[in-house]
């Protein structure tokens, strides 16, 4: 059997990081920066008031109270600005400019707020309330680096410095496709026999959640020549393909029955519970990464976290690996497999320690959904005691 770190090897020296291409703002959420963004000026552009009040000499109000004309009145936007003599004030406003002259803003809330002239009863130093050209980022300076994943505070920034569009590598398109002839779209009505088609839905959403756009297709049932044909239909939208089912030893596998004559998807035993079987490799002419998942529900799961997850982020220009995971305390015994590493479902307390789910069946979906955490238990590793320090996956 092929080791879990054997099969993220493969799936990592395959996968490529996506070219870079220039998108529109708006769409630029959740891609990583392929570009260095700097400010084309300075930061804030000019000096301008940090609060509504005055702008005045600082000199004319050390003696308080103090009576002055109010000899203008800014808004932020203005650009016609009259200078501030000796013993005049400007009734300004928050990101107005300051004018020639002032050297202090009078909050607003220090004065009886005239609009003729203005009583000022609290002295402010000079430079009190300016925020200064520059003060944020200096013209020329980089605020963004490569590799930086554009969260809504980056798309802030980009804006700010005023770019409208910003070349970036994009999410990936994943399309997932389940196959089995048991299923059925959740809303409609089961006969004996069938399922509703839990795994699309998670597999999507995990895509999602994983910084990728997630494309649920039509489920197929168990029919190789119909998967094939799906599968040729998705390829033209897609960086990846997720599928679901049909790669066991049984009979209609339609996934391994349709790909394994291509010679580029390699159908193997991994040594991992739950999630034995996997299949990987490239299809079309695109050389597409595919990955097929076992259909137990908390297997494809499990084989999305170990496996997809980590090639999503390396497609995304991001360093990739195994999952990272925490020590932890396990609150009761656990039972592995021997040379097969189990990931077992469990609840990771704020204490330290992790409970592990009642129902450890690769079925068993509502278990999966009690949990927040997957519990490693080694390839040579049978039992583990109550007590016993483990390693978790957070979910
Ligand atoms: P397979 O890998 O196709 O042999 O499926 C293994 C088990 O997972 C079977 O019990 C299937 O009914 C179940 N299964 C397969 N695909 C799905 C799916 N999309 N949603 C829920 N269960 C599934
Ligand atoms: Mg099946």
């Amino acid at each position: 059997m092929k080791s879990v770190d054997a099969h993220l090897a493969e799936i990592l020296a395959t996968v490529r990081t996506l070219a870079p291409l220039e998108l529109e703002l708006e769409r630029s959420l959740g891609t990583t920066l392929a570009e260095e963004v700097s400010a084309p000026v300075p930061l804030p552009p000019f000096d301008n008031s940090a609060m509504d009040g005055y702008a005045v000499r600082a000199a004319d109000v050390e003696a308080v109270p103090v009576t002055l004309p109010v000899i203008d009145d800014v808004a932020a936007g203005s650009d016609e600005l009259r200078a501030v003599g000796p013993g005049h004030a400007v009734r300004i406003m928050t990101g107005a400019p300051v004018p020639a002259g002032a050297d202090a803003v009078v909050p607003v809330e220090w004065t009886d707020g005239g609009t003729v002239s203005v009583t000022i009863g609290q002295s402010a130093p000079a430079g009190n309330a300016i925020r200064r050209a520059g003060e944020d980022v200096q013209a020329g300076e980089v605020v963004l680096r490569p590799g930086t994943v554009i969260g809504p505070a980056q798309l802030g920034i980009v804006a700010g410095v005023g770019r409208r569009r910003v070349w970036v590598r994009p999410r990936p398109r994943v399309v997932v496709l389940s196959t089995g002839a048991e299923l059925v779209e959740p809303g409609l009505p089961l006969r004996t026999g069938q399922i509703w088609d839990s795994n699309s839905f998670t597999l999507t959403a995990a895509v999602r959640e994983s910084g990728g756009d997630g494309y649920r297709a039509t489920t197929v049932g168990d029919d190789p020549a119909r998967f094939l044909e799906q599968l040729d239909a998705q390829l033209v939208r897609a960086d990846a393909i997720i599928t679901s089912g049909g790669v066991s030893m049984g009979a209609y596998e339609p996934v391994k029955e349709a790909l394994s004559p291509l010679g580029t998807v390699r159908f193997e035993k991994v040594a991992m519970q739950p999630g034995m079987p996997q299949g990987f490799g490239v299809v079309g002419d695109d050389q597409v990464p595919i990955f097929a998942l076992p259909g137990n529900p908390v297997s494809s799961f499990v084989s999305f976290m170990l496996f997809v997850r980590p090639a999503l982020r390396k497609m995304r220009g991001l360093p990739a690996g195994a999952p990272e995971s925490v020590s932890a305390q396990v609150t009761g015994p656990l039972r592995s497999p021997a040379g097969r590493r189990s990931y077992l479902r469990g609840v990771l307390a704020a204490d330290g320690t992790v409970t592990p789910a009642r129902g450890q069946g690769s079925h068993q979906l509502a278990a999966l959904a009690s949990a927040n955490a997957l519990i490693v238990v080694p390839e040579d590793v049978t039992e583990v005691p109550a007590g016993a320090s483990v390693q978790v996956i957070r979910l």
